[in-house]
């Protein structure tokens, strides 16, 4: 058993800014576990633009050049690739597993845990038809052309519209891939309009709307899909299908373990310090809730940090019961979950984040103990982030604090 100030599991965005602030804070011990063979996250292998907008004084990067920054940044913290977390424990304690150190336990004064997400694959998503080969996910898809650089189809159908699904767009136009179509249950893609414009005139790709994949035909390669389309059925030609979205937190660590998860975020509950139910662990990033820009996990990552500088410090707000803050539907999560009502203490509340699961028109409030403290009103759709001002929140004395949306 080695002992550490703090462990921060997963060497993605908020991982690393995390262990970037620590160092600033002046923290020397900080150890960043990364299962894969470097650290940078989910950047590393999206080979486009697009990421560190706002964060660092330069044009918007690669992913894999801000990946490369990220770590530059941390220089100073023991960072263990190809190091996998098995379990986390009670007393900061953490289980790892090593291809040639095999096996090993560690325990830290405080642990981050910044693991990120994963895309829904096939298996979960109920699809009929075979098990040929050719069935993928973005992620999967840019490992491939990225870091592997194959070609390992030539015509693919894209399923979902949310932001990741135009980045299988570039990947695969990166790759030499000819995309078919691209497919959408709802009646608008998920992104932000003019995404769909984007697609068609930029790209050539086809944008289904209201359309449903009912199957994937092929034995050994997929030769084609199954769709329906106002009541109509087709079917689409190609040798790939492309799972894209809707991603879950990657919380196979947190199963099972001591740490509470919330069932509307699908991430660990936190409160206003981002601390778990378990004190001495923190958490950030993309494992709170699916999914977020590399950026703002970046910011959460060097905010949790500040938090866990504090915590070693002996000036953060000791663990204390909470309010649950209360949701319903078309509310979809909130995090933070838990308020801590702390008296007198420095730290700023952060900003809560909200998001809808389907698009509704109404006011969006946050009332404390029926008081309605703040309102907005508007048209609000999924897959876009909510924002709700915290700094009115009484610190003390609250029994009841409730995010909802009153429908027009
Ligand atoms: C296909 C795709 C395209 C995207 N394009 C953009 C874009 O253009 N611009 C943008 O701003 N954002 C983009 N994003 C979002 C952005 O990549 C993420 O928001 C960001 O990477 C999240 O950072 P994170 O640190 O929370 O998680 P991740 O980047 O997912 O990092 C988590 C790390 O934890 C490691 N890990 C997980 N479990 C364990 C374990 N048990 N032990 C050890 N290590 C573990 C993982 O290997 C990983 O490296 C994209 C995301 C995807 C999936």
């Amino acid at each position: 058993m080695t002992m550490h100030d703090v462990i921060i599991v997963g060497g993605g965005p908020a991982g690393l800014s995390a262990a970037r602030r620590l160092l600033v804070s002046g923290v020397r011990d900080v150890v960043v576990l990364e299962r894969e063979s470097e650290a940078g996250g989910i950047p590393r292998h999206c080979g486009h633009g697009g990421f560190g907008i706002g964060q660092y004084l330069s044009l918007p990067m690669s992913g894999p050049a801000y990946a490369r920054r990220l770590v530059e940044s941390a220089t100073g913290a023991d960072i263990r690739t190809q190091t996998t977390v098995t379990s986390i424990r009670p007393g900061g304690r953490v289980d790892i597993v090593h291809p040639e150190r095999g096996t090993q336990a560690l325990e830290g004064r405080c642990i981050l845990l910044a693991t990120g997400i994963r895309e829904t694959p096939r298996s979960a998503r109920l699809v009929t038809g075979g098990r040929p080969a050719g069935i993928t996910t973005t992620g999967a898809l840019q490992q491939m052309i990225y870091l592997k650089h194959l070609r390992p189809f030539a015509r693919a159908v894209v399923i979902g519209s949310e932001l990741v699904s135009f980045s299988a767009l570039l990947t695969a136009r990166h790759g030499g891939i000819k995309i078919a179509a691209m497919i959408e249950e709802d009646d608008r893609i998920a992104a932000r309009k003019p995404g769909d414009w984007i697609a068609r005139h930029l790209f050539g790709v086809p944008v289904l709307t209201r359309t449903k994949l009912t199957a994937i035909r092929g034995i050994e390669r997929v030769e084609a899909v199954e769709i329906e389309r106002d009541g109509r059925r087709e079917t689409i030609p190609c040798d790939a299908v492309i799972f894209s979205g809707r991603f879950q937190p990657e919380t196979a660590l947190l199963k099972g373990s001591h740490i509470i998860l919330n069932p509307h975020s699908n991430g660990p509950a936190i409160d206003q310090y981002f601390r778990t139910s378990d004190p001495q662990m923190f958490a950030a990033g993309n494992l709170l809730r699916p999914v977020e820009t590399s950026g703002m996990c970046w910011a959460e990552g060097r905010i949790a940090a500040a938090n866990i500088a504090a915590a070693l410090a002996g000036t953060l707000p000791p663990p204390a019961p909470g309010v649950a803050v209360r949701i319903s539907e078309p509310v979809k999560y909130v995090y933070p979950q838990i308020i801590v009502p702390s008296a007198g203490i420095p730290v700023p509340m952060p900003l809560m984040r909200a998001r809808v699961i389907r698009a509704a028109r109404g006011k969006l409030r946050l009332t404390v103990d029926g008081q309605e403290l703040w309102s907005r009103s508007g048209r609000f759709l999924p897959e876009r982030r909510l924002t709700i001002p915290t700094s009115g929140i009484p610190i003390s004395g609250i029994t009841d604090i409730a995010v909802d949306l009153i429908e027009d």
